[in-house]
């Protein structure tokens, strides 16, 4: 297998893919594929609701929320978000931490009044904002946050209070990562194809009392209510994905639930960081200390014509996705729950021979 440090789509367990391959063409004897089935079928309702279940049960998700598989990406979840929420006169405020949430605020300008939270843009969004930097309003229809920054690697350690206005998270990067108290969310959203499977499913936690509130005048598919009404299957869902997540959702539970997997990904960061931080400047981490993502490990060769020469070694050597964003350049090391430890070893042993050549 490749050291895969793509940042989207990402590394799956590889438990997962030899599973999925065996049950390929023949899915519990029905003599076809899962993807084959009719999505009211029996065997497809138990992958869809044991998924639900999986999910519900590792983030012990309280019964006031619904969890949704939809579709669009979490690049859909930027536009349906204020398109449900944000009320005529009202305001939504957002905190940017980088590019995806900037992207989300643009969204949110087609529909209503918008207010910047918080910003690190000036710091090159190498911080989170601190909690008492957070502006908003309590007449506001939610605060928008992205809890991990892909791009440029920064992750939320604490979450805002925000009291009775709904908090809404971009979970896209990582979420499964870690345990998270869902009851501090009105609503958490994310693209599968890092932590959760497959691009094609967009998970959606969303609190109960939202779905009542939501806008009414909007269209079918892109409310809220339409998909917790038909438990996701209002339309034909993205079966495959879907049974892949809950395949991930199992793989999980085997490491411990979401206490080991943060274990296995604090472990596999602190490789990488510790030689970032003991090569005397040859490697430059580009988020601050306190914000580091566990997720995404941005870092600079502080030569640029090394840096070149980096990217191409790494890749002759066998690691595969360790360029930045194509927006900021640099190198971007994903170590998402499926890298194993052993992967990041490796590119630790190779970074550390990589300065040992050319200091
Ligand atoms: N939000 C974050 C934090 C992301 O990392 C990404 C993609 O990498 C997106 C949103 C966009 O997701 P999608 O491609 O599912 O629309």
């Amino acid at each position: 297998r490749a050291f895969n440090f793509n940042a989207g789509p990402s590394a799956l367990p590889l438990e997962v893919l030899e599973k999925a391959q065996q049950e390929l063409i023949n899915y519990n004897n029905a003599g076809m594929s899962i993807m084959e089935m009719s999505h009211r079928s029996k065997d497809y309702d138990e992958v869809h609701n044991e998924a639900i279940a999986r999910l519900k049960a590792l983030y012990a998700i309280p019964d006031n929320y619904e969890v949704l598989f939809l579709q669009g990406g979490a690049s859909l979840q930027f536009t349906m978000v204020p398109m449900n929420f944000l009320k005529e006169g009202q305001r939504a405020s957002y905190v940017l931490t980088g590019s995806w949430s900037e992207k989300a605020l643009k969204e949110a300008l087609l529909f209503g009044k918008t207010a910047e939270a918080a910003s690190s843009k000036e710091n090159k969004y190498r911080n989170i904002p601190t909690l008492n930097e957070i502006q908003f309003d309590q007449t506001d229809a939610y605060v928008h946050i992205t809890s991990n920054n892909t791009i440029y690697g920064t992750q939320w350690k604490e979450f805002p209070h925000t009291g009775e206005v709904p908090l809404v998270a971009d979970m896209s990067s990582d979420i499964l990562s870690k345990p998270v108290d869902i009851s501090k969310f009105g609503l958490i959203y994310a693209g599968a194809q890092k932590n959760l499977g497959p691009s094609g499913v967009t998970v959606v936690i969303i609190r109960k009392d939202l779905l009542e509130k939501a806008n009414k005048n909007i269209p079918t598919m892109l409310k809220y209510t339409t998909h917790a009404d038909s438990n996701s299957l209002y339309n034909t869902p993205p079966t495959f994905g879907i049974y892949m997540l809950g395949e991930v959702l199992k793989w999980v539970e085997a490491q411990g639930g979401l206490e080991g997997i943060e274990k296995n990904n604090e472990a596999k960061a602190k490789l990488i960081y510790d030689v970032i931080d003991q090569s005397n400047g040859f490697y430059k981490g580009h988020a601050e200390l306190s914000s580091r993502s566990l997720m995404n490990i941005t870092f600079r060769v502080a030569d640029e014509e090394l840096e070149k020469q980096f990217l191409v070694e790494a890749k002759e050597a066998g690691f595969v996705g360790l360029n930045g964003h194509r927006s900021v350049g640099g190198c971007r090391a994903s170590t998402y729950n499926a890298v194993p430890v052993e992967a990041c070893q490796a590119l630790t042993n190779f970074m550390i021979e990589f300065q040992k050549k050319h200091q």
